[in-house]
């Protein structure tokens, strides 16, 4: 029995309900909030909720545990739908499934699972807490340091950066457990909000996705019980290159939808907007620069869906995701960017969507590894 592969944008029957069901909420719930949760750079609480509600917090978690028992390809169209509306939401839902949840059930424990994932699925937002002040693309340089006593680890210093850390109540954190070891030394934690000696600190004012906070975090003698090293104490590494690894197709699905929502704020300005007494989009520059925007995104939408996929077959997918959030990055603030000129002087405004789109498309290209560090792990497979 032979099956042919499948045109990487054909969507099963389901993943079509469920894309459409995503899209129809972030149009709904999630648009008339864009420009208050922006310039108030706070998400609304109640949207919150209804993101949990709708299981898109929980999507790779078993049933079993409460989440919706989906795969992979289903975060990137979540992430990819509701980006097209807000990429501050967008990262939200990226940061729970992709890097906290995911590491959970790859690393937890059956008691961490049981006690964490039903959280996770259901109100409890998660942080992944790796950066620091010193340590940003040589992330293992971290010096936060965890100290082992009697049945527990005493962990100082402070992590830079934290997205979604205003909101979170669980913490996936890296420490090191064994200095004189290097980068092998580096253990993952789950820490709860309200452990002793650990405080969520300042919160950064930033260019674009503001609804995301992103936060410090200061560690002072917190103790944490050695029940919640995830993983085993030395690993922590591994699991920081595992999740990152995948985590990066999902911020290229971010940069694709956030692409996608300002090409068709695009398309439905160039079909009003009339000047030398026709509509722009009946000029042949404009319709040039349109098209262009399109095939631009189709080419990173591709490169995304494409590494989603091989993540989910179990196939090697790494130098595919690098190349996934390294384009989709570029291409989404090269879009925004030409959304603002098709919008003329209005589209620097706050009155239309696309300055911010502009805005929350920098940061693509820096979190979750820079484009020069993308460009480190592509070069590395082509060149060893
Ligand atoms: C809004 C926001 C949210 C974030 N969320 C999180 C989070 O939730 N969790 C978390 O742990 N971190 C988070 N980060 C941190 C983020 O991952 C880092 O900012 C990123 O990895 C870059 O580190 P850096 O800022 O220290 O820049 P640096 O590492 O100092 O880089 C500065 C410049 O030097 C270049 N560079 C560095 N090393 C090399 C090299 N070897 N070769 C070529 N060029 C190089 C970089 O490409 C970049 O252009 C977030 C950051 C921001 C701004």
């Amino acid at each position: 029995m032979s099956s042919e592969p499948a045109p990487l944008t054909q969507l099963t029957d389901e993943e079509i309900l469920f894309r459409d069901t995503v899209r129809a909420f972030a149009r709904r719930q999630i648009a008339p909030l864009v420009r208050e949760m922006d310039e108030a750079a706070v998400l609304n609480k109640e949207l919150l909720r209804q993101v949990f509600d709708l299981g898109l917090m929980g999507l790779e978690i078993p049933e079993e545990f409460g989440g919706q028992g989906g795969n992979f390809f289903q975060c990137v169209l979540a992430i990819e739908e509701i980006s097209a509306v807000d990429p501050s939401v967008g990262v939200v839902v990226d940061v729970q499934n992709t890097i906290v949840n995911n590491a959970l059930l790859r690393w937890a424990n059956e008691a961490q699972k049981k006690r964490y994932l039903p959280l996770l699925a259901s109100g409890t937002v998660g942080s992944y807490a790796l950066s620091e002040a010193g340590s940003g693309s040589d992330a293992f340089a971290l010096s936060t340091i965890a100290r082992e006593e009697s049945g527990c680890f005493v962990l100082n210093g402070r992590k830079l950066w934290i997205s979604n850390a205003a909101e979170a109540g669980l913490f996936v954190l890296f420490a090191n457990a064994r200095q004189s070891e290097g980068y092998r030394g580096i253990t993952a934690f789950l820490i709860e909000r309200d452990f002793p000696g650990f405080h969520v600190g300042k919160k950064e004012g930033k260019l674009g996705i503001r609804a995301s906070s992103t936060c410090e975090l200061i560690l002072d003698d917190c103790r944490v019980p050695e029940e919640n090293v995830l993983g085993q104490v030395g690993k922590g590494y591994k699991i920081a290159i595992e999740t990152l690894n995948e985590g990066r197709i999902a911020i290229g699905a971010q940069m694709v939808g956030l692409a996608q929502g300002a090409l068709g704020h695009s398309v439905t300005y160039a079909k009003q907007r009339k000047q030398f007494g026709q509509p722009i989009g009946d000029f042949q520059a404009v319709r040039f620069e349109l098209a262009k925007m399109a095939t631009e995104l189709e080419a990173a939408r591709l490169l995304v869906y494409n590494a989603a996929r091989l993540r989910d077959a179990g196939l090697p997918f790494v130098k595919e995701a690098a190349m996934a959030k390294y384009y989709a990055s570029k291409v989404a603030e090269e879009i925004a960017s030409a959304a603002i000129e098709i919008h003329g002087g209005v589209g620097i405004t706050k009155d239309y969507p696309v300055e911010k789109l502009w805005r929350d498309a920098k940061i693509g290209r820096i979190y979750e590894g820079t484009s020069n560090i993308q460009l480190l792990t592509i070069a590395k497979k082509l060149l060893g």
